[in-house]
């Protein structure tokens, strides 16, 4: 997957240019491009592909104004398009201004800064240097003075404007501008701390700070845990009020009566529900596998692990504790190369519930439940399964750190019915799972590429309107979990963000509500 992709891949949110692509691209576009040019064997490009990954995971949001995109160079069908542009060395990086003409050659960025702020900033400064071919995504980035403050409500349509008072060279303002780009009702600009009536008028102390101000001269100061970019752009995004643009708010009562959906289960969004665990093995075991009548090779090896890692680490109710372990012997017994669907089948529903081992029939979801039938449910309930697991091993101090991750890693690629999601998963798992080197890391491996996956999904068809996807946990479920680091820059403290993630997810802190 790497090697025909060069450095990057689909699930890196970055354009992958061909000559195919590459006019249609660049060339009158509506956004503004920041290409990087690489060859896959160059050292420096492979140490850099990190931060550009990073880069195209912090600015998801600006898209509709700048995007990022990249070329791999040492590809053969890509010389031709590299030699046109002048590429000598590698990595290069190349601005290209909204509506681009088929002559540009783009702006050459030399000895250009090597991390995510840095490079930011200089998106910033690159946007701003539009004239009259202003990408038409992008909002006004210059500042706000009083007159056009007074005046906002009558010239804009708009129910909130947010204030970002800062020093001349701060970029926060403009950031947060951007990353509120796809939402509606609301809009951003920022306020120098030379605007002295302003300041005054707004009572301003703290640069940057951010204040909101609304159409009856109502002014409030937003609260933030740090007076940050990212934790204004979070607050922001949450208002009420403040809606995704193209994504309709129904009120969940509504969504309930006229859908077909069970009764609403009420829950508690910061546990984790046993409901959603038993649903997820019975979707998995008795749904998703049936699709597949003999397995064989890869899969049987892959069901084998993750049966296994099931039967010793699952915190279930003993009766499905004793199930996994039934289905387990009986698998492990198994020697030839190829088992039936129907046989492994047999021996979950017929050998098992003569006992007192039962896998319940059926999907009830709790925490996992959807606003309509279509969302959440059993991809919500295997993350948090292999949650629970990676937790459960560290708790247990098993030998292997790698064993739920790759058990893990195996079903998705084998069986998991999502096949794009499949491909993404291994795509991450190849890029570093095998660097995992202990319990607590194994944890945290899943938590920060589970959080790569909200990155990508957030405004996404998929995500539930009244569940969108967070980089997780939010500051206001782990306030401690979420730092900065003396940039500015947002730092999540892993230590934290482990502690809290071991009782989050440790078998003591699962609820029992709701289970047949
Ligand atoms: P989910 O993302 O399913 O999360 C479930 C719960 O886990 C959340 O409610 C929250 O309580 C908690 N949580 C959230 N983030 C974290 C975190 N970082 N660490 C720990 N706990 C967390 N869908 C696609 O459209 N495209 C894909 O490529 C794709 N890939 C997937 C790959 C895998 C391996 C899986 C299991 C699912 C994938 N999905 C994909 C589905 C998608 O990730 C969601 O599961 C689905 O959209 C349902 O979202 P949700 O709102 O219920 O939250």
């Amino acid at each position: 997957l790497i090697s025909e992709a060069g450095l990057y891949t689909a699930s890196d949110q970055i354009i992958i240019l061909s000559p195919e692509n590459v006019d249609s691209v660049l060339f009158n576009s509506t956004a503004a491009l920041l290409v990087e040019f690489y060859a896959t064997w160059c050292g420096h490009c492979v140490a850099f592909s990190p931060t550009w990954k990073s880069l195209a995971r912090d600015i998801k949001e600006w898209k509709p104004a700048v995007d990022l995109a990249a070329i791999d160079c040492a590809n053969e069908s890509n010389r031709k398009v590299c030699t046109n542009f002048g590429i000598t060395g590698f990595p290069s990086l190349k601005f290209f201004p909204a509506y681009s003409s088929s002559e540009s050659r783009g702006l050459e960025l030399r000895g250009f800064p090597r991390d995510v702020r840095g490079l930011r900033h200089y998106i910033i400064d690159k946007l701003e240097m539009h004239n009259e071919a202003w990408p038409p995504a992008c909002p006004p980035l210059e500042t706000a003075s009083e007159a056009e403050i007074d005046s906002f409500f009558q010239t804009n349509n708009v129910k909130l404007l947010a204030l970002v008072f800062e020093s001349k060279d701060s970029y926060v303002g403009r950031e947060v501008t951007l990353d509120l780009l796809p939402y509606e009702n609301i809009a951003v600009r920022r306020v120098l701390d030379t605007e002295t009536s302003l300041v005054s008028r707004f009572g301003v102390t703290d640069f940057p700070s951010c204040y909101l101000y609304n159409s009856s001269r109502h002014i409030s100061r937003l609260k933030v845990l740090n007076e940050a970019r990212t934790f204004y752009s979070y607050a922001l995004q949450r208002l009420p009020g403040v809606e995704r643009t193209g994504k309709p708010q129904i009120p969940i009562t509504d969504l309930i009566k006229n859908s077909t959906l069970q009764e609403w289960r009420s829950f508690n969004k910061t546990r984790v529900y046993m409901s959603d665990l038993e649903s997820a093995l019975h979707y998995s075991l008795r749904v998703e596998l049936s699709g597949h009548i003999s397995i064989s090779g890869n899969d049987l090896t892959a069901l084998k692990k993750y049966i296994n890692v099931l039967a010793k680490y699952f915190p279930g109710r003993p009766s499905v504790k004793s199930a996994l372990k039934t289905v387990d012997s009986w698998l492990q017994q198994q020697k030839g190369t190829e088992i039936k669907y129907s046989d492994f089948r047999d021996v979950l529903d017929n050998t098992v519930q003569t006992s007192d081992a039962v896998l319940p029939e059926g999907v009830q979801w709790v925490g996992c439940q959807g606003s309509q039938s279509h969302y959440r449910g059993y991809p919500c309930a295997f993350w948090t399964l292999f949650h629970v697991l990676t937790v459960q091993a560290k708790e247990m101090g098993i030998p292997d750190p790698q064993e739920v991750l790759q058990a893990m890693r195996g079903y998705v690629s084998s069986f998991f019915g999502c096949r794009p999601c499949a491909t993404h998963f291994e795509s991450m798992a190849q890029e570093s799972m095998d660097h995992v080197t202990s319990l607590s890391a194994a944890v945290l491996w899943l938590w920060s590429r589970h959080n790569r996956v909200n990155n990508r999904l957030a405004g996404d068809l998929s995500e539930d309107p009244h569940f969108p996807k967070i980089q997780w946990p939010s500051p206001e479920l782990c306030p401690s979990c979420h730092g900065l680091k003396k940039t500015g820059e947002h730092h999540w403290d892993q230590e934290k963000v482990l502690t809290f993630l071991r009782n989050d997810f440790s078998s003591a802190h699962i609820l029992m509500d709701y289970l047949q």
